[in-house]
């Protein structure tokens, strides 16, 4: 069979629900020409039959770059001796989450490094501030790997969703480029995460070196198993002061390609346009969109901060401000035909409609 027949056969299967083998989706991560196009269409058709046309925007907070680990590929890594080091205040990190209620967004992504500094006790009394400010406002933590007891005192003091990418499903890559660590572990922290009801999302890199398209194929079908109701999926981008300088970049087509599978398997999860995936298509996010994506983070640090959370160079910057940033995102969301979700705009209710609705 030519591989348009294999490609055609195995997007045909998909569109009907089965679940495609490891062999079927390295056929559609090779597609290419017109199969490429017919695959994005597909996830974008799926895409506004499922979530509709609403892009939603997370107001991103870095608030820390300080990191105990040492994955192979961040700038933040603990041995890069030339990483710009900083803490917000936990005054300024509500001053920044006041900015983005202020400007109506549903949600606010408190990220940062594997920062011990940041105890439990600190983290909890800055999510219940924003809380009883801002009742409305969904709060989403990416803080890496914590202890059991740790999620659940966070989720008691009012997170509500959690982002930790396993980043890669081949175990041995994983143990490679994360040192003294394992994807058992990462696992066992999303399982956790899973139980304690956050809404989790989780994803991969693309094009980390000595990745294949079966390991990209068994990410798929990873993100598939974990049920995630939001999946981010961003391209590798060296670092020129990690031990994968030299490496190159993952490809802006894989990306797209894995962005309009995980639409396929996972018809109503959120899935954001990442800023890595913006930087290396020349700072648009269109593409993306168009490829089954419905959800994007304008920045919300504090702008000297902003340049210093460096985990690859030539982060693509929306504008130098929020309010800037997001005229501009709006102004870019429009020019595609789409608009400005209302609201924390979780995936968790739609996905319970939708169950609701097939078994009705
Ligand atoms: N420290 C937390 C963690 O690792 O989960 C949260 C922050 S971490 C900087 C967020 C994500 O950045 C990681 O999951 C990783 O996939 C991504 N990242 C780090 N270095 C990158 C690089 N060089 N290129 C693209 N993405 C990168
Ligand atoms: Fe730290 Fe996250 Fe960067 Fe790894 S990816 S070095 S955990 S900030």
């Amino acid at each position: 069979m030519s591989q348009t027949d294999s490609f055609q056969q195995a997007l045909s299967a998909l569109l009907e629900g089965q679940l495609p083998s490891q062999e079927q989706l390295v056929c559609l991560l090779s597609a290419s020409g017109d199969d490429f196009a017919a695959l994005l269409a597909a996830a974008d058709r799926v895409r506004r039959e499922q979530v509709g046309d609403a892009i939603w925007l997370r107001g991103l907070i870095e608030f820390s770059s300080h990191c105990r680990c040492n994955c192979h590929y961040c700038g933040l890594r603990r041995d890069n001796q030339k990483a710009s080091r900083y803490r917000l205040s936990e005054e300024q990190i509500l001053a920044a989450t006041g900015q983005v209620a202020a400007a109506g967004l549903g949600t606010v992504v408190l990220q940062s490094g594997e920062d011990t500094w940041w105890t439990v006790e600190r983290l909890q009394r800055v999510i219940r501030a924003i809380k009883e400010q801002h009742p409305h406002l969904a709060i989403t933590l990416s803080i890496g790997e914590r202890t059991y007891d740790e999620y659940v005192a966070l989720r008691q003091a009012g997170a509500d969703r959690f982002l930790l990418r396993f980043e890669t499903s081949n175990q041995e890559l994983y143990a490679q480029l994360h040192p003294g660590t394992s994807l058992a572990q990462r696992l066992e922290c999303l399982h956790d995460l899973q139980q304690l009801g956050y809404e989790v999302g989780s994803g991969c890199l693309v094009g980390l070196p000595g990745q294949t398209l079966a390991d990209l194929a068994n990410d798929l079908l990873l993100i598939k198993k974990l049920d995630l109701p939001m999946v981010g999926i961003g391209p590798f981008i060296p670092h020129p002061d990690t031990p994968l300088a030299s490496a190159p970049a993952g490809s802006v087509d894989l990306t797209l390609k894995m962005l309009a599978l995980t639409r396929l398997l996972l018809p109503t999860s959120n899935i954001p346009v990442t800023t890595a995936l913006a930087t290396l298509d020349g700072g648009r996010r269109q593409r993306g969109w168009q490829a089954g994506a419905n959800v994007v983070m304008p920045n919300a640090t504090p702008n000297v901060y902003w340049q210093q959370y460096q985990l690859y160079p030539g982060k693509a910057q929306l504008g130098d401000s929020l309010c800037h940033s997001l005229a501009n995102l709006k102004q870019q969301i429009e020019a595609a035909g789409r608009y400005v979700g209302q609201g924390p705009g979780s995936a968790l209710g739609r996905k319970e409609n939708a169950h609701a609705e097939h078994t009705a």
